[in-house]
């Protein structure tokens, strides 16, 4: 039963690290360093620290191309243009 418990708990552990880092990459951070706090700290002190970052996104438009965000300043993405 213990141990049932052990692996939930690190089901759990894990899956908050890594709810952490998505929530950072949705905001254009680095997952990476949200990642490590998250696993280093519990994910209880990374959630809330990847919710509370800045959002990194460029405010703009999507490329008529292809989709992806570009500034609302741009006409085409890197890619396209
Ligand atoms: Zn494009």
């Amino acid at each position: 039963m213990g141990e049932l418990l052990q692996l939930l708990l690190f089901i759990a552990y894990i899956g908050g690290c890594w709810k952490a880092a998505r929530i950072a990459n949705d905001k254009g951070h680095t997952a990476y360093y949200v990642l490590v706090v998250s696993i280093l700290l519990t994910p209880i002190a990374g959630i809330p620290m990847a919710m509370l970052l800045k959002d990194h996104r460029p405010e703009g438009k999507e490329c008529p191309f292809c989709k992806e965000m570009i500034y609302k300043e741009a006409i085409v993405c890197k890619h396209c243009g």
